[in-house]
């Protein structure tokens, strides 16, 4: 499965990286090590504080947990099967601040409206995987329309939809192209949702990608996971009508929300066939029509 190519070329990344490699687990460390080394820099884990998921690497649920105690964050699953374990320096001014780091020790006292695009953002022309990947979840007609505006994290390997308040840029939710979890990541703390579109009738979809498909019909929201928060429900009250997309199985957190938003503004059910964003356009158009009739 490993090739001695990537096996170099991954060993080289974690001699770059200074990362220190348990030598037991080595072998099966290396071949993920960037991966769980991005992963690990993106949870932007504060010094002094623990985090506790899934595996990035073997998948089991909550066995993986990391601790930063200000030098090293020091890592590892906890499931039988998994070897994965082991240290990463945190880094300090003197090395190139990534992202993260540059977060941690310098903008942790500013408002949290304030995004800056990192410099690993480039344009999503510039990675034909992400490319593709608009292409596969139909957002790319929003994106050529300028409805969304996408871009590509060289860093971490993911293909980006910026989050706006009119015209500024509040956010950034990125979708891994490596099979990374968390699979969408948000950038920054706002507590924006992330829409496309400008219609006066929302579809409140699971996802950017979902948001941005539909964003020819209607203004689609993503709720990326979450709960509603009072600021979402005032977000959303500048539409005639919301339309909450659901399962057919419909999930607790998709009836919690319309219940939610119900005393609120004016909400309505969609049960979805697909999900939206694995529509062909047609058909996706015809079911929104028939449905929001
Ligand atoms: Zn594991």
């Amino acid at each position: 499965m490993c090739t001695l190519r990537d096996y170099n070329s991954d060993l080289q990344h974690a001699v770059n990286k200074k990362i220190h490699l348990t030598q037991n687990s080595f072998g099966y460390m290396l071949v993920n090590m960037s991966m769980i080394h991005d992963y690990i820099e993106s949870l932007n884990i504060q010094g002094g504080t623990r985090y506790r998921s899934d595996c990035p690497s073997c998948g089991h649920k909550n066995s993986f947990a990391a601790f930063n105690d200000g030098m090293n964050i020091i890592f590892k699953c906890f499931h039988a099967d998994c070897n994965v374990k082991g240290r990463l320096r945190v880094r300090l001014s003197a090395d190139p601040p990534p992202l993260r780091t540059r977060n941690r020790y310098e903008e942790s006292d500013k408002s949290l409206d304030s995004f800056h695009i990192p410099d690993t953002f480039v344009d999503i022309s510039r990675s034909a995987v992400a490319m593709r990947y608009m292409k596969d979840v139909n957002v790319f007609d929003a994106y050529s329309h300028r409805t969304v505006r996408l871009m590509y994290d060289q860093r971490l390997n993911r293909a980006v939809f910026l989050i706006r308040d009119g015209s500024k840029t509040v956010d950034a939710v990125g979708r891994t192209l490596a099979d990374v979890k968390p699979k969408w990541y948000r950038y920054g703390k706002s507590k924006q949702l992330f829409t496309a579109g400008d219609a006066r009738d929302a579809v409140l979809v699971e996802d950017c990608a979902s948001a941005a498909s539909v964003s020819h019909l209607m203004t689609g929201v993503a709720m990326l996971g979450t709960s509603l928060l009072k600021e979402h429900i005032v977000q959303l009250k500048k539409f005639d009508t919301v339309y909450v997309a659901l399962d057919k199985d419909a999930t607790k957190l998709g009836l919690k929300t319309v219940q939610t938003l119900k005393p609120h503004l004016n909400v309505r059910m969609l049960i979805l066939e697909d999900d939206l964003k694995n529509m062909e356009k047609e058909k996706l158009n015809e079911f929104i029509r028939r449905k929001t009739d």
